[in-house]
């Protein structure tokens, strides 16, 4: 993101949250305001200051992603000593802090090394809120890393036979992802089959894929740090009646979910949508989680999507649409696609088909 843009985006958290100084240590929030992917280190930001503190293992890589004033902590410059003269420099009375991220051993750290007089101002989501909507180049990397978990997604298809276990069918579809580009993974991936189906978040494990299992796999990739998610359940051979049914159920409550997403709405009314159609089809026991949520650096971001989702969605915003029906001791399907909000409604960011799958 440009230099200007950032500078008035911590303006304005420096205003919301009244400080004079913020110490921002959270790895995606240090990314997301310096451009710093090393995730290690800390930023000291004041209205006329920004500062990227990291040691020696990444300032060559900082200097060249970040235009912030990059200073390296060492034995002989230990971060406490440049954090306190960062605050004498910036003449800061208040520092606001990562109360959500921040360990206690560190908060009392810094609370005991930097001058005792300090104002110290919890910061809440107030960092996670200016990452809520996306500027136009961060859909474009959330686009990208979806893409290439379709390509991936067309070429495990073709790899995926009974015999193979779900811990080698997930390094499969890892495999797709780097090959095609991944710079990582978003999440561990999920390869599920058969009656572990019915687990949302499952472990890959040594069971082997059999014919006429759901087939469920839930994976993400980052690209230029940005996350994909999608979800895609399958069956090996050919579907029986029960697994049409849960999986058209689905299928239907998620084009339920999307044919009212629009910004304007809150999450919980998304959330209905789906869950409303997956009860009325006598399912509702089996549909325990939210809808969605959001993405950007992290895998999981606010809004969501859920029965508890108050907030008002807003284009810009990324969210995923992943219905679920899982059924104890039988198995379990979940669709997910990753969309960004426009002012009329939608972009879906995931192409990989969603008709039933029988391979
Ligand atoms: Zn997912
Ligand atoms: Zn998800």
């Amino acid at each position: 993101m440009e230099y200007t843009i950032m500078q008035t985006k911590i303006s304005q958290l420096l205003q919301t949250v009244e400080a004079d100084a913020l110490i921002i240590t959270d790895p995606f929030n240090m990314r997301y305001l310096s451009g710093f992917s090393g995730g290690e280190g800390a930023l000291f930001l004041a209205k006329d200051r920004l500062v990227l503190i990291t040691d020696s293992r990444y300032t060559e890589a900082a200097e060249r992603e970040s235009s912030f004033t990059v200073i390296e902590e060492n034995r002989s410059h230990p971060r406490m000593q440049i954090f306190r003269e960062c605050l004498k420099e910036a003449g800061a009375a208040s520092i606001g802090y990562e109360d959500l991220s921040l360990r206690c051993a560190e908060f009392d750290r810094m609370r005991s090394e930097l001058p005792e007089e300090l104002n110290w101002i919890p910061l809440g989501d107030q960092v996670d809120r200016t990452r809520r909507i996306k500027t136009p180049e961060e859909i474009e990397l959330l686009a990208k890393a979806e893409a290439i978990g379709d390509q991936a997604f067309l070429e495990i298809l073709k790899i995926l036979q009974p015999g193979m276990t779900e811990l080698e069918a997930a390094a499969e579809l890892e495999y797709q992802m780097r090959k095609a580009g991944a710079g990582g993974f978003s999440f561990d991936t999920i390869m599920a089959s058969g009656k572990n189906t019915s687990m949302p978040h499952a472990v890959p494990s040594e069971k082997k894929l059999e014919q006429g299992d759901f087939v469920t796999m839930d994976f993400g990739c980052t690209w230029q740090g940005y996350c994909s998610d999608m979800t895609r359940t399958i069956v090996l051979g050919e579907a029986d009646e029960k697994q049409r049914e849960i999986y058209q159920t689905v299928l239907a409550a998620q084009e339920a979910a999307l044919s009212v997403l629009r910004p304007g709405l809150t999450g919980q009314e998304v959330d209905k949508a789906a869950r409303d159609l997956i009860s009325d089809a006598g399912y509702g026991a089996y549909f325990g989680h939210g809808l969605g949520h959001s993405v950007g650096l992290f895998i999981h971001e606010e809004p969501r999507l859920s029965p508890t989702g108050l907030d008002v969605l807003e284009a810009g915003m990324i969210e995923t649409v992943e219905p679920g029906i899982y059924v104890p001791g039988f198995g379990g399907v979940r669709i997910e696609d990753m969309v960004v909000l426009t002012e009329d409604g939608y972009r879906n960011l995931a192409s990989s088909p969603k008709c039933l799958i029988e391979l």
